[in-house]
C-alpha cells in the first residue's frame, strides 16, 4: 500500500461519518473520541500509522484479521487496501451500527462477528495481516498461532492507560520477530487473552 493512496482516501473518508453522539462536531480533530460503551475511535493520525505499518500488499489481496471493529473507521480504511477483512467486536450494538455504516460505503468484502477477538476468529485463520485495536497486556497467543507464515500483526501492548505499540512480524520458517514503535493509549482488550 502506498502512504499516498491511504492518505488520500482517509481525507476523502469523513469521520463524522463514524461517530454518532455529541462529539461528532469534533470529528476532524486529532483526537480520540468517545463512540459509546466506553470505547473510543482513535485519532486518524494514528489510525493511518497503524495502517501504514500493516503493512498491506500492493494487490489488495492481503487476507485481514481486525479485533475491535468499533466504529468501524479502521475496518473501512482495511478493506479499502485489502482482500477480505474479518472483523470481531465484542460490543453487540457497536458491532451492530458499524455493519449498517460499512454497508452504507458499500463494502463487501468485510465478514462481522460479535464475540471475544483475544481468541481471534479460527474458522478463517491463517490471516495475513492481524489488526489489533485494543490493548492487551500481553500478545495473545491464539492471535500468533492464527497469523500465517510472512503474516504481520500491529497491536498495543502494556499496562491499561499506555502501551507500545508493537509490530510483530512472522517470517517464512514461523519464528517471530518483535518490533516496537510509538507509546500509545488504547481501551482494553478483554477476553480470555486479554484483560477481565
Ligand atoms: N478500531 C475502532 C476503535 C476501537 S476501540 C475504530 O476505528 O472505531 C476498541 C474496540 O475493541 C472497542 O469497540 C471494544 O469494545 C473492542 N474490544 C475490546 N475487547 C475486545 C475483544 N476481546 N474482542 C473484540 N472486541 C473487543
Amino acid at each position: 500500500m502506498l502512504y499516498k493512496d491511504l492518505v488520500d482516501f482517509a481525507n476523502k473518508l469523513k469521520r463524522s461519518f463514524f461517530i454518532d453522539n455529541e462529539f461528532k462536531k469534533y470529528a476532524e480533530l486529532d483526537r480520540a473520541l468517545p463512540i459509546g460503551h466506553g470505547q473510543t475511535i482513535s485519532q486518524p493520525s494514528l489510525v493511518l500509522k497503524m495502517t501504514f505499518l500493516l503493512d498491506l500488499v500492493q494487490d489488495k489481496s492481503s487476507k485481514v484479521l481486525e479485533i475491535g471493529t468499533g466504529s468501524g473507521y479502521q475496518t473501512a480504511l482495511l478493506a479499502e487496501f485489502s482482500g477480505p477483512v474479518f472483523t470481531v467486536e465484542r460490543v453487540k450494538e457497536l458491532s451492530e451500527e458499524a455493519q449498517a455504516r460499512l454497508k452504507q460505503l458499500g463494502y463487501s468484502n468485510i465478514f462481522y462477528k460479535v464475540g471475544d477477538g483475544s481468541e481471534g476468529w479460527i474458522e478463517n485463520a491463517p490471516y495475513d495481516r492481524i489488526m489489533v485495536t485494543a490493548a492487551a497486556s500481553k500478545v495473545p497467543v491464539e492471535l500468533i498461532d492464527q497469523l500465517g507464515a510472512g503474516g504481520k500483526m500491529v497491536i498495543p501492548v502494556g499496562p491499561k492507560h499506555i502501551q507500545e505499540l508493537q509490530l510483530i512480524t512472522k517470517d517464512q520458517d514461523g519464528k517471530v520477530h518483535v518490533q516496537s514503535n510509538d507509546m500509545v493509549s488504547f481501551v482494553e482488550l478483554k477476553g480470555k487473552y486479554g484483560w477481565e
